[in-house]
C-alpha cells in the first residue's frame, strides 16, 4: 500500500484534477491509514533485541514478532519449506528474503484477523530489500537501532542458552568491563535461569565463536543499507546499550515515549 501511496503522491504533485484521480488518491490514503503500525528493532546478534523488544512491546501494547522464532518454528514443523530453510541455516548463511517474507506475511495476516494492528518486529528486516518489501505490508513508524561494543557482543552470543524442556531463552554471560580513558564501565550481570530449567540448558549448535564472528560480519555488511534506508525516511533512532536491563529498559522507554509519533498519539 505504501507503494500505491508513493505513486499517488508523485502523480499528485503534477496533477490537480478533482476527478477519478482524486478518488484514487483518497483510496490510497485510506489504505495507508488502515495499514498496520510497525516498529522494527535493528541491532547485531547478541545486542539484546529479543530481551528489549519483548519488554517494549508489552509496555506499548504491541504484538511482538520474533523473525528468528517464526523461522525456527517453521523448521521444526517438518514442512517442506522448513526443511529447505534448515539446510540453508546449517551452513551459517542467511535465509533468502522470499522465504522469510512468506512466513512473516502469514503471521501478520493471522494477527490482523484477530484485530491486532500494531507490531514490533524483532530480527526483521535485515536487508534494504526486506525493508523495502516491508513498506508494502506495514507503516513503519520507527526503526530502533540498538548497539553494543563488539567484544561484549561476542561474549553475549557465547552465553546464550535455551531450555530444551520449556523452550525459554536465557543468557549466562556475566560481563564486567572496567572504565577506560574513552569508554564507560560496563556491568551486565546475567539473568539467572529458574532452577527448574538449569539441568536442561543447552547452547545452540551455531553459537560457536567462528560462526558468531562470521554472523557479526554478515550482519554489519547488510545492516548499513537498512540503517540508511530508515535514516532517509527520518524514522531511525540510535540507542547504545551501556549496562544491564534494570538501568537500560527505563532509559529506553523514556526515549521511545519522547518520540514525535508517541507525543502526537498522546495528544490525540
Ligand atoms: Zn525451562
Amino acid at each position: 500500500m505504501a507503494g500505491v501511496l508513493r505513486t499517488a503522491c508523485r502523480a499528485a504533485a503534477a496533477f490537480t484534477s478533482r476527478g477519478a484521480f482524486a478518488q484514487q488518491l483518497r483510496q490510497a490514503f485510506t489504505s495507508a491509514v488502515e495499514a498496520p503500525t510497525v516498529w522494527v528493532f535493528l541491532g547485531p546478534p547478541g545486542v539484546g533485541k529479543g530481551t528489549y523488544s519483548v519488554r517494549v512491546a508489552k509496555a506499548f501494547g504491541m504484538d511482538h514478532i520474533a523473525a528468528g522464532d517464526l523461522v525456527r518454528a517453521e523448521m521444526k514443523s517438518g514442512s517442506q519449506l522448513g526443511a529447505e530453510m534448515k539446510s540453508i541455516v546449517d551452513t551459517g548463511a542467511l535465509l533468502p528474503d522470499a522465504l522469510i517474507l512468506k512466513v512473516m506475511r502469514e503471521r501478520m495476516r493471522l494477527s490482523s484477523s484477530r484485530g491486532i494492528t500494531s507490531f514490533l518486529l524483532d530480527g526483521f528486516p535485515r536487508t534494504a530489500e526486506q525493508a523495502d518489501a516491508l513498506e508494502e505490508i506495514g507503516n513503519v513508524q520507527l526503526a530502533l537501532n540498538l548497539s553494543l561494543r563488539q567484544e561484549i557482543l561476542v561474549e553475549k552470543c557465547m552465553g546464550r542458552r535455551i531450555c530444551k524442556k520449556c523452550g525459554s531463552n536465557y543468557n549466562i554471560a556475566d560481563i564486567y568491563l572496567p572504565a577506560t580513558a574513552d569508554q564507560p564501565e560496563i556491568v551486565m550481570p546475567p539473568l539467572d535461569p529458574p532452577t527448574a530449567c538449569l539441568p536442561h540448558l543447552e547452547q545452540r549448535s551455531d553459537d560457536n565463536e567462528p560462526t558468531i564472528r562470521r554472523r557479526l560480519e554478515v550482519y554489519h555488511a547488510a545492516a548499513r543499507p537498512v540503517e540508511e534506508f530508515y535514516a532517509a525516511r527520518g524514522t531511525l533512532v540510535d540507542f547504545e546499550i551501556t549496562g544491564g536491563i534494570p538501568e537500560t529498559l527505563p532509559r529506553l522507554l523514556e526515549v521511545l515515549k519522547g518520540l514525535p509519533s508517541q507525543q502526537e498519539a498522546a495528544v490525540a
